[in-house]
């Protein structure tokens, strides 16, 4: 066989092989520009808390260690910032597991009323701070028994109401209620009288690292995780999550659980 032929032929299979594998190659494209961004938005969302405590620690050194109020002071904030970055990673650790599916679900039987008043405890003083009332609107006087994975289920609570607070107004309410949906599924709602979401970024409220007013929620000091994390935690329970939400009106976020009653039957 000519050298010709043989190039032919080579050209010919290598044509082929790229045409079964067009579908494969697409994807890990897809996921090299995802990757390249994710990796972008993490150093973006890295970088301001870390020049902040660098920040501190320059200023020490630079002399205000001698003074001890002005000393504490500067370790005090350095600490905050770090506490910040912690709470960053912790929540890229938890996204990341989530979008590759390696989290595994608890799922238990329990109490979400029980659930959501450990959150309002948790949260009261940061709701106080901004004098923000943290209620619950009762429809039920017994225990509400759902299956699901407590941990996430709190988790999912708690980013929420942290949501609530940080773009509810001064004085503002959040309300937090369940009701029952269809026979085997309850819904919990948490409403608030904040500043609200713009119409045109609701689509895109639950990508991660996605922010209606960049510098405006940059100072509330969340990851920009929230909300992404929610929602892969009500998917992988096969529940859906919900938001209706009007500018300088309010918000409100709401997500299905299963209810354990029907697990028995
Ligand atoms: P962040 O860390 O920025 O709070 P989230 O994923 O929790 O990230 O939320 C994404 C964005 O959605 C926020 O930056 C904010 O603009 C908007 N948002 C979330 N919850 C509320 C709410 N209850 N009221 C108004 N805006 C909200």
């Amino acid at each position: 066989k000519s050298i010709t032929t043989d190039m032919k032929t080579l050209t010919e299979e290598i044509e082929k092989f790229a045409e079964d594998k067009k579908v494969e190659i697409d994807t890990l494209k897809i996921r090299e520009e995802y990757r390249k961004e994710f990796l972008g938005n993490i150093a973006h969302e890295l970088k301001t808390p870390l020049f902040t405590v660098q920040g501190y620690i320059l200023t020490l050194l630079d002399g205000a260690m001698s003074d001890k109020k002005v000393r504490e002071k500067y370790l005090e904030r350095a600490n905050k910032g770090v506490e910040r970055l912690i709470y960053i990673v912790k929540d890229l650790d938890l996204i990341t597991k989530l979008e590759v599916g390696d989290l595994n679900l608890d799922k238990e039987e329990f109490d979400i009323l029980e659930v959501i008043q450990s959150v309002f405890d948790l949260l009261e003083m940061k709701a106080s701070k901004k004098r923000i009332s943290l209620t619950f609107d009762m429809e039920y006087s017994e225990p509400v028994m759902v299956y699901a994975d407590q941990e996430k289920v709190q988790q999912v609570i708690t980013n929420l109401l942290v949501n609530s607070i940080k773009y509810g107004n001064e004085k503002g309410t959040t309300e937090v209620s369940v009701e029952n949906l269809i026979a085997n599924k309850v819904i919990v709602r948490v409403t608030d009288n904040g500043e609200g979401i713009p119409k045109q970024h609701i689509p895109r409220l639950f990508e991660r690292f996605y922010r209606v007013d960049k510098s405006g929620s940059r100072k509330e000091g969340g990851s920009g995780l929230g909300l992404a994390i929610v929602k892969h935690i009500v998917e992988a329970h096969g529940e859906r999550i919900y938001v209706e939400s009007e500018e300088e009106v309010g918000s409100e976020f709401s997500f299905t659980l299963e209810k354990m009653e029907n697990k028995k039957s």
